[in-house]
């Protein structure tokens, strides 16, 4: 599998970095988790053939991690070749998706299932693997952010992929992400703050190790925490291979 961070910031740009938004490719599936302001320009730059894109999942419904959806679908459906796609897109992400779309759709008055190929939303829960490839599954937690907030995993032929996307501290995160090659974290506060519904950077650390996961991907960072520091601070408490995010970095796991 490959992971692609196409953004890493959060609700307030700083101009270096893009709303939440990363590209994880496996031998057939091709999903983006969330999409975040400046993820469209991002996938044509970041990714090879992004209008092959299987999967959209979205962690929960605040904006930055939502909002280029709509443009998404759009841009897919005026796509040069386009024409030539039977592949079907689904829109994945919690209880609540469908009303979303359903919402955007009314808003910009188009049928955005509506394409040339099949588009088809799935709600998911927790419990259940989700199959979304032969051989990948995709599978969710419920998070304390929003009530509908989800983190996700992805697992294809022993190879795993985590994100939190944006939650406060759970004790039930670092069991779900055992066994990951690479956990994307919320890593937003400087330090912990009651009700902010993010991690802080000891807080992340703490679930990186406590997942036993061998590399951490930091992200959602609030503008004003270095991420030179934010680097050091976590080396200082997790023993694996550190990442703050930045848009562009990609590897293979
Ligand atoms: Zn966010
Ligand atoms: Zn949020």
């Amino acid at each position: 599998m490959r992971l692609i961070v196409l953004g890493c910031g959060g609700s307030v740009p700083d101009g270096s970095r893009n709303g939440p938004g990363f590209w994880i490719e496996g031998e057939e599936a091709k999903v983006l988790l969330d999409c975040g302001a400046g993820i469209l320009p991002a996938l044509p730059r970041r990714v090879r053939d992004w209008t092959g894109i299987t999967h959209i999942f979205l962690s929960h419904f605040h904006i930055d991690h939502v909002v280029e959806l709509p443009a998404i679908l759009f841009a897919l459906e005026h796509a040069p070749g386009i024409e030539e796609r039977t592949a079907p897109l689904e829109i994945l992400g919690p209880p609540g998706t469908a009303r979303l779309v359903g919402g955007l759709e009314s808003a910009f008055e188009r049928d955005f299932t509506q394409q040339r190929f099949d588009v088809a939303v799935r709600e998911v829960g927790p419990g259940n693997a989700h199959a979304i490839a032969p051989g990948c599954t995709l599978r969710v937690l419920s998070v304390p952010h929003t009530d509908e907030s989800l983190a996700v995993r992805i697992d294809e032929r022993g190879a795993a992929v985590g994100y939190t996307g944006d939650t406060a501290p759970s004790p039930d995160l670092a069991a779900f992400f055992r066994g990951c090659d690479v956990l994307i974290a919320d890593c937003s506060l400087d330090e912990p703050s009651q009700g902010a519904g993010h991690l802080s950077v000891e807080e992340t650390a703490r679930l990186a190790s406590d997942a036993s996961v061998p590399r951490l991907v930091a992200t959602h960072l609030f503008p004003g925490l270095d991420p030179a520091k934010t680097k050091k601070r976590l080396e200082a408490a997790f023993p694996g291979e550190v990442q703050v995010a930045r848009d562009g970095l990609s590897f293979d796991m």
